[in-house]
């Protein structure tokens, strides 16, 4: 595995370096991939000025579509690269990284370059019961320069679902990607510089959320936020935008259900559930970690789940048919295992897993972690109500749907669930009730990129995808005309 040995941040068109870097570590061995140059507040004025100033607006939008098009092209060419550096950075899969990470992000340029050509603007004609007559339509300008946070879950896939809409629309970009991951972000930068991205339109700016983030999010200059990340830190974020009173676009935390009915095809739900609770590692916002079975089934379904959990081939990313690599980091890894603690404490079984694989080399150093099946708390427990965001579920029995739509909505979060029946009225009925953005039905993270995406309470502010997301990245202008008659 190969990824970028320095990176650097991009600014106005140029790689720039600081005095200030910090090490880039494998999860898989604590070994230190590449030295990451932290940009400084001088660095980050820059940017918003070239920002302000880049001609990228003054383009037309096919102009702008040929473009990001363009970008997609060179990203497909070195998907390799791309390849390489996520999973250096994450310790993903390469099944994962290969099928969802990088093909999803060259896609999310594709997708908005075309859709920004099709989309229309809205047009009325008034007609008043006086007589008078007006034409109205409105016109989508771009917000001017937008600030782009991304976490490290799933790295190029969500940054690129925000800077290519943010760029389709007009906008310049000035992107931080989360610290633990900054690789893919830089070969991305290259792309922008080879492909002939206007000076100014792509910033990247390289460093620490608590350094580089936040003079970001509250630089007077920047017209609006949209960041995916913990919901602790968009409170953070939203705190330090309302100075400015600017549009905001959270995608934060999650604490999603998967629910079991008596009428479920059972095969198909373990396997689902597998798949919600141990995909990346459980670090994907949308992962279940609190699981509803009925009773009828429930011992059943913890046998067959724990099965599921105890075939995962954990190991290195590369190799071909390992599912679960490492956690991200150290101190993720340390994270999840206090929840694996607290569990124990709180009076949790541990049905499977709850500690640290053992290899008997270089892995043992790295940030793996057991995947982990718990049952025996009860809804109040911290583990049923705060986000872990690994590899891991709680698995309760319940008796009768609204008991079980109660018990589900009886969270902070509200970003997911998934719903397992082969009871089509049962799935229409149930589905509504839930108070999250995102309702599977007998699947788990099947996406359109045209539906909208995104959660209620602690979950985010706003949606993203297809028409939702160039709706946030553009300003709408109204013009009234009066029709003398
Ligand atoms: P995080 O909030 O710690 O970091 C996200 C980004 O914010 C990073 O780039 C970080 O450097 C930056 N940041 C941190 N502090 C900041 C500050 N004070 N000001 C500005 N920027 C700051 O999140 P994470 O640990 O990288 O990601 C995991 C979290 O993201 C989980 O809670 C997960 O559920 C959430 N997430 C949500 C979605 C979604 O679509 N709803 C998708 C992926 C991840």
């Amino acid at each position: 595995m190969t990824a970028p040995s320095m990176l650097a941040s991009y600014i106005n068109g140029k790689f720039i370096d600081s005095e200030h870097y910090f090490d880039n570590i494998n999860p898989v061995d604590g070994s230190v991939i590449s030295k990451i140059s932290e940009a400084n507040h001088q660095m980050i004025d820059e940017a918003v000025a070239a920002a302000k100033a880049s001609k990228w607006a003054q383009l037309t939008v096919n102009e702008r579509s040929i473009l990001l098009n363009k970008v997609a092209d060179v990203m497909r060419e070195r998907e390799q690269a791309f390849i390489d550096a996520e999973m250096a950075d994450t310790g993903k899969s390469l099944f994962q990284v290969q099928t969802i990470d990088i093909p999803r992000g060259t896609a999310n340029f594709r997708f908005f370059a075309d859709l920004v050509k099709f989309s229309a603007s809205e047009s009325f004609i008034t007609d008043t019961p006086q007589g008078t007559k007006a034409l109205n339509y409105s016109v989508n300008k771009p917000l001017g320069v937008v600030a782009i946070i991304s976490p490290w879950n799933l790295p190029l896939l969500l940054a690129t679902w925000k800077i290519a809409p943010a760029m389709a629309c007009g906008n310049s970009v000035i992107f931080k990607p989360s610290e633990e991951t900054s690789s893919t972000a830089f070969l991305l930068a290259q792309v922008m510089d080879e492909v002939g991205i206007p000076k100014g339109a792509f910033n990247l700016v390289l460093g620490r959320g608590h350094a580089v983030g936040d003079a970001i999010t509250s630089h007077k200059e920047i017209d609006a936020i949209t960041f995916t990340g913990a919901s602790a830190t968009g409170q953070k974020i939203m705190a330090s935008a309302a100075a400015t009173v600017k549009p905001i676009s959270f995608e934060l935390g999650g604490k999603n259900s998967a629910v079991v009915f008596n009428d479920a095809d059972i095969d198909k739900a373990v396997a689902g559930v597998a798949r919600s609770t141990f995909t990346n590692c459980g670090q994907v916002c949308l992962c279940t970690e609190k699981v509803y079975v009925h009773r009828s089934l429930f011992s059943e379904f913890v046998n067959k789940l724990k099965q599921q959990a105890a075939a995962i081939k954990i190991g290195y990313p590369s190799d071909k048919d390992v599912f679960m690599g490492p956690l991200v980091s150290k101190v993720h890894q340390q994270k999840v295992l206090s929840y694996y603690q607290l569990a124990r404490e709180e009076g949790a079984i541990v049905e499977h897993g709850g500690g640290v694989p053992k290899f008997g080399d270089a892995r043992d150093s790295g940030c793996y972690i057991d995947p982990t099946i718990l049952t025996g708390l009860d809804d109040h427990a911290r583990i049923n109500q705060e986000e872990i965001f690994g590899p891991v579920c709680h698995v309760s029995p319940f008796d009768d749907e609204a008991e079980v739509i109660k018990r589900v909505n009886d969270t902070p979060y509200g970003l997911a669930a998934s719903l397992w029946t082969e009871n089509l009225s049962r799935a229409h009925r149930v589905a509504p009730q839930i108070d999250v953005g995102l309702v599977w039905v007998n699947t788990w993270f099947l996406r359109d990129l045209r539906t909208p995406f995104g959660g209620t309470k602690l979950s985010g502010v706003g949606r993203e995808g297809g028409q939702h997301s160039l709706a946030f990245y553009s300003e709408p202008s109204n013009i009234c005309i009066h029709i003398d008659q």
